[in-house]
């Protein structure tokens, strides 16, 4: 790889893949409290085959091109539902991230927070993925103004309150919509798996004196 920006991204891809499969069943199990128990095996499909394609990535790839072949990918792999969010968002996050060589986690996070959210025409307290993404993209602008040496503490901080919110939330969207007030007590599996990978890019991005 050209850059140390690309070189982590793609770790943070794979330390996220790996995360996703130590949780699979657990994320099938939450997500089958409330919908219909495929979301762990949902998301190890794409994160899997996200790896795949980023393993065949040639050296002169840019942070942009990362996150656009990991967007396709997504979708090759998971057509329905979560498939065009993450693709969405990836893409998004190439495009804030385009001409850049290193990755600004600000435009990163917003890049994905805002292409979930047009995708799906979504925003927070539906009690999905967004409970995690927007809250996260806010507090990474807000730590790049306030305190940008403790950004990751902040983003995780956020994800993790959000992913956590979500529990008290009556589900609007998707299939968890159809049990509406059941839902409530229930924390959203895919907050879950976005907090996973929020986590992910904090431990990959957290520490700039970690060893590519
Ligand atoms: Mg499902």
């Amino acid at each position: 790889m050209q850059d140390l920006g690309s070189k982590r991204l793609i770790r943070m891809f794979s330390q996220a893949a790996m995360a996703i499969d130590a949780q699979r069943d657990h994320l099938s199990d939450l997500d089958g409290a409330i919908a219909d128990a495929d979301h762990g095996m949902t998301m190890s499909l794409g994160f899997r085959a996200v790896t795949s394609a980023l393993a065949k990535l040639g050296a002169e790839a840019s942070p942009s091109d990362v996150f656009r072949t990991a967007a396709g990918a997504f979708l090759d792999a998971v057509g329905a539902s979560t498939g065009p969010l993450y693709a969405s968002g990836f893409l998004n996050a190439a495009k804030h991230l385009d001409g850049l060589d290193a990755v600004d986690p600000a435009a990163m996070l917003e890049g994905i927070a805002s292409g979930i959210a047009a995708r799906g025409k979504g925003s927070r307290g539906e009690k999905t993925m967004l409970d995690v993404w927007l809250p996260a993209a806010e507090a990474a602008q807000q730590a790049t103004r306030e305190n940008p040496a403790e950004l990751w503490t902040y983003v995780r901080q956020a994800a993790s309150d959000g992913a956590e919110s979500t529990r008290t939330m009556i589900a609007v969207r998707g299939r968890a919509a159809r049990v509406g007030e059941r839902s409530i007590g229930h924390i959203d599996p895919g907050a879950v798996s976005a907090l996973l990978i929020v986590g992910a890019m904090a431990d990959t991005f957290g520490d700039a004196d970690l060893a590519i």
